[in-house]
C-alpha cells in the first residue's frame, strides 16, 4: 500500500514514519513532494478534522488513483486561554511569525497564569482517505503543561515549552522515539496502525 502525507512539514513525515516503523506498518509512506509538493489549501475549518479533511482531499487531486492519502492536523489547546491557540496554532503569533514567535506569544499570554492552571494538551486528528471514497478518522490526544521558558532542541512548534503529564521535561528535550510514545500524534498514528493491521 502507497500514502502519500499532505504535509510540507519533514518534522511532521520523519515522525510518521518512526511510528510506522515502531508498529510493524508495512506501508509506504511518501512525502507530498513526491507528487510535488503540498498543494497551497486554506485551512478554514473549525475543527482539526475538518482541516485534516481538507489538506487530505487536495493532496488526493494529485495522488495516483490506487494511492491512500493521510493528513493530519493538529495543534495546541491551552486550558487558561479557553483551548486557543487551536486550528490557530500554526498562524497565533501572525502569518510570519513562525515557531518562536507563537510560542514567544504564548508565554506572554500565560505571564500571569500560576503553575497549577497553566494545564494544556496537544491534538491530532488523522484523515485517511482514498480515491474510491473511502474516509477514516483517527484522534490521539496529550495532556500536559507550559513551562516558563524553552527548553531543548528537538522537535518544532511549541515542544520547547510543552511539558507531557508526568515528566520534568519539555517535548523538545525527548528523544523522537520518546515523543512518538506519548504524543498526540503518536496516538492517533497508532489507532491507524491498528486499523492497518486489521485490514492486512
Ligand atoms: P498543522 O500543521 O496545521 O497541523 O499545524 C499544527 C501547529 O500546531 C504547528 O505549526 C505547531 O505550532 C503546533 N503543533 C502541532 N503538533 C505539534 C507538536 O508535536 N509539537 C509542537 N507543536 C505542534
Amino acid at each position: 500500500m502507497d500514502i502519500y502525507l499532505a504535509t510540507g512539514n519533514a518534522h511532521k513525515l520523519q515522525e510518521f514514519q518512526e511510528i510506522f516503523r515502531a508498529a510493524g506498518v508495512t506501508a509506504h509512506l511518501h512525502g507530498a513532494g513526491e507528487l510535488g509538493g503540498m498543494p497551497q489549501v486554506e485551512e478554514n475549518g473549525k475543527t482539526f478534522a475538518e482541516n485534516a479533511r481538507i489538506k487530505a482531499a487536495a493532496l488526493l487531486e494529485k495522488a495516483p488513483l490506487d494511492a491512500w492519502v493521510l493528513a493530519d492536523d493538529s495543534g495546541l489547546q491551552v486550558d487558561a486561554l479557553g483551548g486557543a491557540p487551536g486550528v490557530y496554532s500554526a498562524r497565533y503569533a501572525g502569518a510570519h511569525g513562525g515557531d518562536l514567535g507563537n510560542t514567544q506569544k504564548l508565554l506572554r499570554e500565560l505571564k500571569d497564569i500560576s503553575d497549577e492552571e497553566r494545564g494544556a494538551q496537544f491534538a491530532c486528528h488523522l484523515c485517511f482517505m482514498n480515491a474510491r471514497g473511502d474516509e477514516y478518522f483517527f484522534e490521539g490526544v496529550c495532556r500536559g503543561r507550559i513551562a516558563r521558558e524553552l527548553s531543548g532542541q528537538g522537535g518544532f512548534g511549541y515542544d520547547p515549552v510543552f511539558i507531557p503529564e508526568g515528566f520534568g521535561k519539555s517535548f523538545a528535550e525527548l528523544d523522537g522515539a520518546q515523543k512518538n510514545a506519548l504524543s498526540h500524534r503518536g496516538k492517533a498514528a497508532q489507532k491507524l496502525a491498528d486499523f492497518l493491521a486489521g485490514r492486512a
